[in-house]
Formats: structure tokens, C-alpha cells, sequence
């Protein structure tokens, strides 16, 4: 378990102290990269490199020349580590995160769109593709999310419409919400996905994706649910139709975390996600929701860090959808 004060700065200052210039911040990057020490990405060999100018780091073996940001979402950035650092410490330390403008504004950038292309490489590092699945008792369910807005989906909206394939309502996403339900009670993590489509076999891959088997899995009383126990898992099912009880009653973890998500997308963001960036900003909450206990900021910014040196590098071009 990583340490405030040896790991991570504990607060601002010490934050500041800590990463007082490039050099710094390039060695905690190196320290979050290669824990064992560095290896070469193409021999793979374990040495201590040598050291070039403009930060690249050459191997003894083979010669190969890489950097520590190669391979990661800073790769090719002409931000300094620095301002991204800051932003990392901002965004974690803000309990509901940030806007871009929010973001431009704290850190005095000249730019929205270096503000904007942080906070969005920042959020595809916000979840782990290796992170356990739910268990014990888990409510889910699907509900539905806005839809692009008049003036911002700049002729979007059909290519959005296609993919959705949403009968009902073509502009609403449909997003599938599981909440681990704490005994007596509580909740422990959640994990929130957009699906293609209301069908069985789109609200099944769900659970069977982030559900480890064995669990008992809570759902309402559709029928898309019935063959949960043929995927091995234990299912309670609860009919709303007839049953005196409102949703916020008989599923309690969802309709809070909907709500709560909806809330977040409206106020922090304005309500003004575009559907192809949806599943990111889902993520941002989750990293947000499932670490709300976490006492320690510093701790966050450091799980940001250490998962955005896992991340692949990802151009202006994916992040704008274009
Ligand atoms: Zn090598």
C-alpha cells in the first residue's frame, strides 16, 4: 500500500515541494513506470540506461531509445509534465472534478483545448482494465442518459443514432449500472457501462463482463434477466408491476447511483457530454465513486498517475471523435 509523504505528496505543499521542475516529475514517472527498475520496451531487458539529452533513456543490450513517456497518455505532449501533474492533483482533489474551463481557469492555461485534451486523456486512465469484478449481492439495471444537444452534436446525431439503435428514444444512451449492496447496508463499488441497445443479450454481456459468477445478481422483474442462473449466477428478481414499493425502495443501490450520476453529469458538466465520449465520463464518475471513502486525496492523484503510465496513448483525433 503506497504511503503519503514516501509515495505521494501529502498535500499542496508538499506537492510543491516534490515537483519543483521537469527533472522531478520525469523520475516520479520513471518510479510509478518501472517499480523493478527500468526495462527495455524492446528487449526487455532489466538495466539502469543511459541517459540522453531531450529525457530519452537509451538501453545498454540493444541500444533502443525510448523515453518514460513513450507508450503512455503523455506521450508526444508539449505540456509540461508539471501542468499535467497539477491537473492530476486538481482533478482528484476536487471531490465532483472538473470542467476543462474549470481546469484552464486553476491552472492559468492559455488554451481551452489543452485544458480539454488534459481532462479527457486524464479520464482514459481512470479505470483499470485489469480491476476485479463486482460479487456478493449486486443490483443492476439499466437507465437511460440525454442525448445529444441542439448546437453542440455539429452534425453527430445521425452517426450517434445508428450506433444506439435505441427504438424508444434515439437520442437516449442506454447505460447499464451494477452496485455492489453492502449487508445490512451500504454500498461498495459500482460499475457503469453504455450498451447498444435494451435486448437481452446487451443487458446479459453486461453483467456477465463485470459480474464474477456465483454472485447473486438483483434486478427487476424483466424478462431479459431470466437466464442469469444458466450463466451461473444466483438471481433475485423483483416484480415492480403490482408491488407497492417505488423504485428508490426495492432497488435502492441503482436509483441512487443514477441519480447521483445524473447529477454529476448536469452540474459539473453542464449536461453537455457527447454521447461518443459517454463512456469516459462513465468512468470518471466510477473512479470517483468507487474511491469516495479514500481519505486521502494524495493516494488518488497517485492511483491517477501510476494507471496513466498503463494507459495507451491516445490522439486529439480519438478524444474529438473525428
Ligand atoms: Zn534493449
Amino acid at each position: 500500500m503506497p504511503v503519503g509523504g514516501r509515495d505521494y505528496p501529502r498535500n499542496w505543499d508538499q506537492f510543491l515541494d516534490w515537483f519543483p521542475d521537469e527533472a522531478s516529475c520525469q523520475q516520479y514517472l520513471e518510479h510509478l513506470r518501472w517499480p523493478q527498475g527500468y526495462f527495455c520496451p524492446r528487449c526487455g531487458e532489466f538495466n539502469e540506461p543511459f541517459r540522453l539529452s531531450r529525457n530519452r533513456l537509451m538501453c545498454r543490450g540493444c541500444r533502443y531509445q525510448s523515453t518514460v513517456t513513450a507508450g503512455t497518455v503523455f506521450e508526444k505532449t508539449r505540456t509540461p509534465l508539471r501542468t499535467w501533474f497539477a491537473a492530476a492533483w486538481y482533478v482528484t482533489n476536487q471531490k465532483n472534478g472538473v470542467s476543462a474551463l474549470g481546469l484552464q481557469r486553476v491552472l492559468g492555461l492559455g488554451s481551452y483545448q489543452t485544458a480539454w485534451a488534459i481532462m479527457h486523456r486524464l479520464r482514459r486512465a481512470m479505470v483499470r482494465p485489469d480491476r476485479e469484478l463486482l460479487h456478493g449481492i449486486v443490483e443492476v439495471d439499466e437507465t437511460f442518459l440525454g442525448g445529444p444537444r441542439r448546437g453542440t452534436g455539429r452534425g453527430r446525431a445521425n452517426t450517434d443514432r445508428k450506433q444506439h439503435q435505441v427504438p424508444d428514444d434515439p437520442r437516449k444512451a442506454v447505460v447499464m449500472i451494477g452496485v455492489e449492496m453492502h449487508q445490512p447496508k451500504g454500498f461498495g463499488r459500482v460499475r457503469i457501462r453504455q450498451v447498444a441497445d435494451k435486448t437481452k443479450k446487451s443487458l446479459l454481456s453486461f453483467i456477465c463482463d463485470e459480474v464474477e459468477p456465483g454472485s447473486t445478481v438483483h434486478t427487476d422483474g424483466s424478462l431479459s434477466y431470466i437466464s442469469l442462473p444458466d450463466h451461473g449466477y444466483q438471481h433475485h428478481r423483483t416484480v415492480q408491476c403490482g408491488s407497492e414499493d417505488p423504485a428508490h425502495v426495492t432497488m435502492p443501490g441503482v436509483h441512487r447511483v443514477a441519480s447521483l450520476l445524473k447529477r454529476w453529469l448536469l452540474g459539473t458538466h453542464q449536461g453537455s457530454v457527447q454521447s461518443h465520449q459517454l463512456d469516459y465520463y462513465l468512468d470518471e464518475f466510477t473512479f470517483r465513486f468507487n474511491r469516495r471513502s479514500s481519505r486521502s486525496r494524495g493516494l488518488l492523484f497517485y492511483r491517477l498517475l501510476e494507471q496513466a503510465v498503463v494507459t495507451k496513448p491516445v490522439t486529439y483525433r480519438d478524444i474529438a471523435g473525428k
